[in-house]
């Protein structure tokens, strides 16, 4: 047995080497799930342990001191609960089957080792360790041992103390701080490499260009986009060149020049770039530059991230070109047009809406109310208000904005304006304004004419009085509201005494001014406005007299009568020796049985034929008792 100093020196380099060829192969299982290689690294360091039990220093047969607790307390730290029980049990697996006094000591210092570590992995709770943790576990660890030395049988105890208590403690320690180091080392290196891949991957698959150039523009680092870019085979092809070999030598020269203002500044900056190839296509770059510094501080080049922008370019300029063909379609419109958005403010509007408005062109602006539009436009007098308060007016008007509408503008300076609304997908109103003044005059003077045709249709050219047709129309009215109301209605049948005599003897022309005169008279006689009077048929005439009875209605006929004999138109034909005529007076009374309409024209004509009978120049009424023997007789009319 030689000194526990060199003999577990010996020991060391053991757990030295068993760090050291996890460190070079765990690569192996890189791709491994984590449970693999926890297992794996379980059985190297369980391994480990029994190949320390294998070269010990043997105190006595059966006591053992070595260093397995490193083995085991290392893998339960750094390899967590699975590989701190693979190697533990391992070990222990071992260490039982070497038997012994000392195997139960063994077996305690085995148990305090796999507890430790894997308690100090726990601990941790998922971070990486520190120095000070390592520390920790190493004095953890030396502590433990002891703890399984303490259990040795009493004999066994006191020969053993002495001699190994420092060195064993002292080696447990240092062992499992520089293994713990040592893969705590590796533990970084990975991380770190893992992130430079990471970091490579992503300059690498970025759709941007990066690079970096020396102070001369000579490429030191360009990634796979940046040779895209400038044409080039890969990004290889570019380290040691520069622009002027990719690019034409005017667009190369701009492109230093950039780069040389951004090097004189010393101050990162964001331009865009027009870029040309040589095979005529082109492009735009939104470009940002830094200067490029080492370690110290100077700067050694330029940093250069390109963005290819020519689509954004490209949808800008058709934006800016739609926005023009818009603004003159707009400008160019014969209508005004205005929109308005939710809130009730004016978004947009062209020159001829403002130019309809001519007193609130100044207010009819973009973000102006529609609400205070209306209230200048009303009250400086541009628009007419319906009649009630200019609010209610203003209010119904945007309440028509929400829907399709369509409304008509009346201005006080006599123009008419048409406005059609339809709702925006927004929310708001799109309203179109046109002046429809001449549209307007157009109707009101179709209007005039329509009367007159009208008149024409229900007057009669010679005398302007009532045509047979309208007469037939009003008296069936009149007729009706009679009976309805039960008011008399009385109807008078006129007719020219010889007027054949007359057309005979002075010309058919001097006939048509003779009824012209009697027609006069019989204007003059009907002076309600009720009253109805009708050329009937030649030289006939009727008129209507509603609210007049019988007696009534013989005045009117008398009055008449009398004012046609004061017309004296000189008549040779007439036995009178002037113009006159006879009248028959029919009624509808209320008060006797009822009669239909054919039964009052019967009336009137029979008591005209029985004017005439008498002789003429004078009136007659209709009277029952005698109109029987008349009405069927030589009557030629109804
Ligand atoms: P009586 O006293 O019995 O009514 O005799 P009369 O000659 O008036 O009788 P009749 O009804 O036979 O004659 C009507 C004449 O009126 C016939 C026609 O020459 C004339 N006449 C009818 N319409 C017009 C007209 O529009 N203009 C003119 N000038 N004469 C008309
Ligand atoms: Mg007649
Ligand atoms: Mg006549």
């Amino acid at each position: 047995m030689g000194s526990p100093w060199s003999e577990l020196l010996a020991n060391l380099a053991v757990v030295a080497m068993f760090v050291s060829v996890w460190i070079h192969t765990h690569v192996w299982l890189d791709r491994k799930p984590a449970a693999i290689r926890a297992a794996a690294f379980g059985l190297l360091m369980g391994a480990g342990a029994i190949i320390l039990m294998l070269t010990p220093m043997q105190i006595q047969p059966g006591v053992l001191v070595d260093l397995r607790a490193t083995m085991i307390a290392v893998a339960g730290f750094f390899g967590g609960p699975v590989a701190g029980i693979i190697a533990g049990v391992m070990a222990g697996a071992y260490r039982a089957f070497e038997g012994g006094i000392g195997a139960f000591a063994g077996a305690v210092g085995i148990a305090a080792a796999m507890l430790i570590g894997v308690a100090g992995n726990l601990a941790l709770r998922g971070r990486s360790p520190t120095m000070a943790d390592i520390m920790i576990l190493g004095a953890a660890t030396a502590a433990g041992s002891l703890l399984g030395l303490s259990v040795l049988p009493q004999s066994v105890l006191q020969i053993v103390l002495p001699k190994v208590t420092l060195p064993s403690t002292l080696l447990i320690f240092v062992s499992v701080a520089v293994s713990g180091l040592a893969l705590y080392q590796e533990r970084r290196r990975l991380e770190a490499l893992h992130s430079r891949r990471i970091f490579k991957a992503v300059v690498e698959t970025l759709p941007d260009c990066l690079n970096v150039k020396d102070l001369d523009g000579r490429f030191i680092v360009a990634n796979p986009a940046t040779a895209e870019l400038m044409h080039a085979t890969n990004a290889k092809a570019l380290i040691g060149k520069t622009d002027f070999d990719f690019y034409p030598r005017e667009t190369a020269q701009r492109f230093r020049q950039d780069e040389l203002a951004i090097l004189a500044t010393g101050v990162p900056s964001t331009i865009e770039q027009h870029l040309h190839h040589d095979d005529g296509t082109d492009g735009w770059l939104a470009t940002l530059k830094a200067p490029f510094r080492d370690k110290t501080g100077a700067v050694v080049g330029l940093i250069t991230h390109n963005r290819d922008i020519t689509a954004r370019k490209r949808l800008e300029t058709e934006l800016a070109e739609s926005r023009m063909r818009l603004a003159d379609a707009l400008a160019q419109m014969a209508d005004g047009l205005v929109m308005f958005d939710q809130d009730g403010k004016l978004v947009l509007c062209n020159a001829r809406y403002r130019a309809m408005f001519p007193l609130t062109a100044d207010v009819r602006v973009q973000g102006a109310d529609y609400r205070d539009i209306l209230r200048a436009s009303a009250a400086r007098g541009e628009q007419i208000v319906p009649q009630g308060t200019v609010e209610d007016w203003i209010g119904s008007i945007v309440a028509t904005q929400m829907q399709a509408s369509k409304r008509q503008v009346r201005l006080t300076d006599g123009r008419w304006l048409d406005v059609r609304t339809r709702p925006t997908g927004d929310g708001g109103s799109l309203s179109l304004f046109s002046d429809i003044t001449e549209a307007k005059h157009l109707e009101a003077e179709l209007l005039v004419a329509n009367e007159k045709l009208n008149l024409l249709a229900h007057r009669d050219g010679l005398t302007e009085l009532l045509t047979r047709r309208a007469f037939d129309e009003a008296l069936a009215l009149e007729f009706a509201r009679g009976k309805r109301s039960a008011i008399p209605l009385s109807l008078l049948f006129i007719d020219v005494d010889w007027f054949k005599q007359f057309n005979d003897h002075y010309g058919h022309p001097a006939g048509d001014e003779c009824l012209r005169a009697v027609a006069g008279c019989i204007r003059a006689t009907a002076r309600r406005p009720t009253d109805s009077a009708a050329r009937y048929g030649g030289e006939e005439f009727a008129l209507i007299l509603p609210e007049t009875d019988a007696r009534g209605a013989f005045v009117i006929a008398e009055n008449l009568r009398g004012k046609v004999r004061d017309l004296g138109l000189t008549h040779a034909g007439s036995e009178k020796g002037i113009v006159t005529v006879s009248i028959g007076v029919g009624t509808f009374d209320p008060g006797s049985a009822p009669i239909e309409i054919a039964d009052l024209l019967r009336r009137a004509d029979e008591a005209l034929y029985g004017a005439k009978a008498a002789g003429r120049d004078r009136v007659h009424g209709w009277r029952p008792h005698l109109s029987e023997p008349h009405s069927t007789g030589g009557r030629r009319r109804l």
